[in-house]
């Protein structure tokens, strides 16, 4: 079986969000299990600024694009696990310093970007006769691939007769632009643009592109999946995905335990293990320090935070209950980058409460996993959430999730019962501030409780979300399509 990734992010070349992680540990799981898989990518100005290795394929590629064609060049690499990697270089397109737009906005272009991206990814495999049995499509930003598949390539043989796959990381991100657009992708109006094609309200929108034309839509939890079904949750996409939902597929996303696992995690103070766990008490010591809070907090509740400053992940509700959470005697840590309005209120919030809260705004992986290791308590009160990896981490480093049943969160966290000593966690259901608080109050109360906590930590750090299990549900969902084909 050969399958080809196309995606715009993938570690270690370039990462925004999960989206990246997925791309890039995914097909390395997917290879242990005999699959064979090519992995494409723009060639983005922080992949020529990276150490990581590449050599120019010395034949140009002409991409047809609109009336005409644009040239690219195409460079190889490898990630670490042997797994083949493309790159497409167009300096005006992917040379840039972020990749989807700076502080004011997206870039004006993103649409030629994407587009010009998807119609290369496919050239590149006919230029290498790459002939995949199956396309893997991720996000908005590849949702033309199915549709050209569809379209204008349709009796290409060159491409072998690939299938598709195209996967829902995040049903907020659309990929919407004016209907004018449409001829730079050689898509007919007639055949596509239309209600029950990629016209989404009059535009285009090209997450909808991925989700109508491909063979089999993916979102990564089973939740999530059923949740964009419903008007709530589907952000306008809920029609569409109920007329496919018998393609429609939720599988959880893994863990990449190389990076995540304190008993060999380089950024922490100390190492420990479900069998050792005294390094997690001097990583609080740490943590404490560090973080300059009370160190009469080395014996009551620490609370973490690690997280997107988006309105999704339920930074509000925080912000409403944060005096009544300090008044459980606890302290908070924070880590978050993004929306610089949440960004302010949370710093005003915090200021008046030194030596309890510490809020460090910016993007930073070694405190987030000091974070992950120092804090008895991981808060994620998301309004919605694809996926979530952070719950599943905390879990491994023995910190204790306190989360909103949705998505993926729903799926990896078992409320703790007292009774039977089983559970990994606690939850709440309503996106409110009284469930949210009398859940941090239950959390804050079972600390008192040390032989229930421990029994709590050792619970999560037996839990296994790694990539192998995911991995077997796509290689199956892929024969299954195969077989059909
Ligand atoms: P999302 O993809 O919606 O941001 P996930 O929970 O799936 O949420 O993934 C978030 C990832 O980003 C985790 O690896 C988390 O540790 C990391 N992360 C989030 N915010 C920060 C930050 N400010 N600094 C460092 N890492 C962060």
């Amino acid at each position: 079986m050969k399958v080809l990734f196309i995606s715009p992010e993938a570690v270690p070349f370039a990462k925004t969000g999960g989206l990246a992680d997925v791309a890039g540990s995914l097909p390395l799981a997917l290879k242990r299990l005999g699959v064979e898989v090519y992995l494409v990518l723009p060639f983005y100005r922080m992949v020529g600024e990276s150490n990581l290795e590449h050599r120019l394929i010395p034949k140009e590629l002409a991409v047809p694009f609109g009336d005409g064609a644009l040239t690219a060049r195409v460079w190889e690499s490898m990630t670490e696990a042997e797994v083949s990697v493309y790159l497409i270089e167009r300096e005006d397109m992917y040379d840039r310093p972020t990749i989807y737009g700076n502080s004011r906005g997206d870039y004006y272009d993103n649409f030629e970007r994407f587009t010009f991206f998807a119609r290369a990814a496919l050239s590149m495999a006919e230029m290498l006769s790459i002939k995949p049995d199956l396309i893997h499509c991720h996000d908005w930003q590849t949702g033309l691939v199915p549709a050209m598949l569809k379209g204008t390539l349709r009796d290409k043989r060159t491409l072998g007769d690939p299938l598709t796959v195209f996967t829902i990381h995040n049903i907020g991100y659309q990929g919407i632009f004016p209907a004018e657009k449409l001829r730079l992708t050689g898509l007919s109006r007639e055949e596509f643009f239309h209600s029950e094609g990629l016209e989404y309200y009059g535009n285009i929108s090209l997450l909808k592109a991925g989700i109508v034309y491909s063979d089999a839509v993916t979102t990564v939890s089973p939740t999530y999946a059923r949740e964009i079904q419903t008007p709530e949750y589907g952000m306008g996409m809920e029609g569409i995905l109920r007329y496919r939902r018998e393609s429609l597929h939720g599988i959880l996303n893994g863990v990449d335990y190389r990076l995540w696992d304190p008993a060999r995690d380089p950024h922490i103070a100390a190492q420990y293990s479900p069998g050792n766990r005294g390094g997690k008490q001097v990583c609080k010591e740490s943590l404490i320090r560090e973080t300059n809070l009370d160190p009469a907090l080395i014996k009551r509740p620490l609370l973490g935070m690690i997280s997107r400053l988006d309105a999704q992940k339920g930074l509000d509700l925080l912000l409403k209950v944060l005096e009544d959470i300090l008044a459980l005697n606890v302290g908070l840590v924070i880590l978050g980058s993004g929306d610089e309005k949440i960004q302010q209120s949370i710093q005003e919030a915090t200021e008046r409460h030194p030596g309890c809260v510490k809020v460090t705004v910016g993007f930073d992986e070694p405190l987030a996993h000091r974070i992950m290791a120092g804090s008895d308590i991981l808060l994620i009160p998301s309004r919605y959430e694809p996926c979530g990896l952070t719950q599943m981490y905390a879990l491994k480093y023995a910190t204790v999730p306190v989360v909103r049943a949705t998505g993926g969160l729903d799926d990896t966290i078992v409320p703790f019962d007292n009774e039977t000593g089983e559970g990994n966690g606690f939850k709440f259901e309503v996106y409110e501030t009284k469930a949210f608080l009398d859940t941090v109050g239950k959390a804050v109360d079972l600390f008192q409780d040390a032989k229930a906590w421990e029994r709590l930590m050792a619970n999560g750090m037996r839990e296994d979300f790694s990539w192998e299990r995911s991995a077997k549900q796509f290689r199956t969902l892929y024969e299954l399509l195969t077989a059909k084909h």
